[in-house]
């Protein structure tokens, strides 16, 4: 089978995904679109005042599907003393924390893997004293601001460096 520059080959929805946090001010939350270029303002989450959307519809659909439960936790960062710019990996691992926490192991449709079956390689992250410094900053932020808006799941330094080397390994943006 031949295949030419620009086919599409493979497409599957991400198991989590998120704005980079130095476009937040500019994309919709929710399809990424970035309507600032026609001229068209962002609707800003009345809650935490840091997600914005493009549409009425994709801010009651991401309310419905994820933001209702990270919107208490984006509320604290914004207002913490964080910055304006929440680091990528936080928002990620804020979603990744609502998937873990709903118990939903479920598996890629065409991969067939689960997000517990990916490699972390946590002992070379644990090596490396840069990156550790950061992730413990990291976990610094979640246990202060986040973890409780998730009382139902434990999330303790191990795991979270599993989530960390998870997010290294297998994140593409
Ligand atoms: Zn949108
Ligand atoms: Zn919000």
């Amino acid at each position: 089978m031949a295949y030419s520059t620009g086919d599409v080959i493979f497409s599957c929805e991400p198991w989590v995904y998120s704005v980079n946090a130095d476009q937040a001010d500019e994309r919709c939350h929710r399809c990424l679109a970035s309507p600032l270029a026609t001229g068209t303002d962002l609707i800003v989450c009345p809650g935490c005042g840091y997600a914005k959307y493009c549409s009425q519809f994709c801010s009651d659909e991401d309310l419905e599907l994820r933001h209702r439960l990270e919107c208490s936790s984006m509320k604290n960062l914004n207002t913490s003393g964080y910055g304006d710019i929440i680091p990528t990996d936080i928002l990620l691992a804020i979603r990744i924390l609502i998937r873990l926490q709903s118990g939903n192991s479920d598996k890629c449709v065409v991969t067939g893997r689960s997000f517990e079956s990916l490699m972390a390689h946590e002992k070379d992250l644990l090596a490396d004293s840069s990156r550790l410094e950061e992730i413990r900053f990291f976990y610094s932020i979640l246990t202060s601001e986040v973890l409780q808006n998730f009382p139902n799941f434990s999330l303790d330094f191990t795991l979270f460096v599993q989530v960390m080397g998870k997010l290294q390994c297998n994140a593409f943006g």
